[in-house]
């Protein structure tokens, strides 16, 4: 029904056969392949834990793409001008200033990384007892809810939860669903809607513009505010820009703007589509709760002009965010995504689509259909890979999302995927062929292959930590 909205190729898009990206390499880090003998020492030290690899041992790293980016000679050039002062940086005030020019909120406090921002956020907006109804959970984001004694719905329409299906905008919000915890519970209980752009443990899959205007009349109706995350924002406009009425002629970066005014704040690790190795940021329209995240990011984080961030740091991060908005950055790096999910998909691996914006998510459940969840899949299935060819790749599925609080079982989740993270302007196309060629063949041998068993289990976020053995 949709599939029309979504172009196959950049090419086909940008009416032209090919398209390159909007950067030549200065500078160049030499990896190796270790021999398979070795990748099995490691792979079994690991725990069958990609997380727990060391990094000398992986030849192409697709674990994740948080502060894995290759900053640009601006950025490095910005490191040079650090401004170290404990107080009142002026790389602070740049900093401030970016947020400002390109998401649009009003106040600004600088974290360490994504996770700190999530916990002021939090402890700041969430009142124990309430309800944190959001579009599909994600690991940190639900635990700092959690943490602040709320408990998460989750209200993305049903067809996110089904890898194959072709809607253009499978991030959305489904409003019957929010309205209904709404009646239910009543607009008091509600701590703020979490709304995050794209959503990662979908896929990668965008929000509309049409989706969010909505959301806001309705959370207006009610005084509810709308808290975004906006790690991925970026990527998700250029979703919108390809494939929403009436957004082909805007800029990315008009599209983001137009996107943030229809929340009240926003929380970022930087470390994703801003282009540093490490930051994060908390960004809010309202006073009051500025004011409390203030008096907290003293507690947790550093003092209100740092964050937890060196001065040149946030020097790299503001030159960072403009780098991010740019219209051919922004296709060059999604270009790249699709390029080795449409190999595979050509191949017939089965794997989530539409193809999102930061990584191919493999389907695990599809591939090892002889493997209950229970033993694992998306797990067994990165550790196949890594020793198929020495390439990272992370779990998304039953070891990520860990367990219920309440009844202490294994929460199941309907997506059991393992992820394939591309990191920006890091790798070239030919390292797509090489990923995808060990797909294939991990996907080849699929039917000889066994599942895992965990060994030891960590009590929060487990999938950093977790160690596994083969069955
Ligand atoms: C990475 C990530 C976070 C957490 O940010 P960190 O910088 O890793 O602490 C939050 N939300 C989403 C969607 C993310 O991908």
């Amino acid at each position: 029904m949709t599939d029309h909205l979504i172009p196959k190729t950049m090419g086909q898009q940008f009416g032209r056969r090919s398209w390159a990206e909007p950067w030549k390499i200065k500078m160049v880090e030499p990896i190796k392949m270790i021999d398979r003998a070795g990748r099995e020492r490691a792979l079994v030290e690991a725990g069958f834990n990609t997380f727990l690899l060391h990094s000398e041992d992986v030849y192409i790293d697709l674990l994740t793409d948080s502060g894995t980016s290759a900053m640009s000679d601006r950025q490095w050039a910005g490191m040079m001008l650090g401004d170290e002062a404990y107080a009142g940086s002026r790389n602070f005030y740049h900093l401030e200033e970016a947020i400002r020019t390109y998401y649009g909120y009003r106040y600004i406090v600088p974290t360490h990384q994504g996770r700190g921002a999530e916990h002021l956020i939090s402890r700041a907006a969430i009142t124990p007892g309430q309800f944190v109804p959001g579009n599909m959970y994600f690991t940190t984001t639900r635990l700092h809810q959690e943490m602040a004694g709320g408990t998460f719905v989750d209200v993305i329409i049903d067809e996110a939860h089904d890898p194959a299906h072709l809607h253009p905008f499978k991030g959305n919000v489904d409003l019957d669903k929010l309205q209904v915890l709404i009646d239910r519970e009543g607009a008091d209980k509600i701590a703020y809607v979490s709304l995050a752009g794209t959503v990662n443990m979908a896929g990668g899959q965008p929000v509309s513009m049409a989706n969010v205007r909505e959301l806001r009349a309705l959370c207006d109706r009610y005084g509810i505010r709308i808290y975004l995350d906006a790690t991925r924002m970026v990527e998700n406009c250029f979703f919108i820009q390809e494939r929403e009425e009436g957004y082909a002629d805007k800029s990315v970066a008009a599209i983001l703007r137009e996107f943030c005014s229809y929340t009240d704040g926003a929380w970022m690790s930087a470390k994703k589509d801003n282009l540093v190795n490490i930051g994060g940021w908390l960004a809010l329209n309202h006073a009051d709760v500025f004011e409390l995240a203030c008096n907290m990011v003293v507690v947790y984080e550093g003092l209100h002009t740092y964050g937890g961030m060196a001065g040149r740091d946030m020097e790299a991060l503001a030159i960072g965010i403009e780098e991010s908005v740019q219209d051919d950055h922004v296709r060059a790096r999604i270009g790249q995504v699709r390029y080795l999910g449409e190999l595979l998909v050509d191949w017939g691996v089965p794997i989530v689509q539409p193809i999102g914006g930061h990584a191919i998510f493999l389907d695990a459940k599809r591939i090892y259909p002889h493997l209950p969840q229970g033993q694992f899949p998306g797990q067994t299935l990165a550790a196949e890979l890594y020793l198929d060819s020495g390439v990272r790749s992370m779990e998304r599925g039953v070891v990520s999302a860990g367990r219920d609080p309440k009844t202490g079982d294994h929460r199941y989740p309907a997506l059991e995927l393992t992820r394939l993270t591309i990191p920006r302007r890091v790798y070239t196309q030919a390292h797509m062929d090489v990923v995808a060629e060990s797909v294939k063949a991990v996907y080849d041998a699929r039917q000889q292959t066994r599942g895992l068993n965990m060994v030891y289990e960590p009590k929060y976020l487990r999938f950093f930590q977790a160690r596994f053995e083969r069955l």
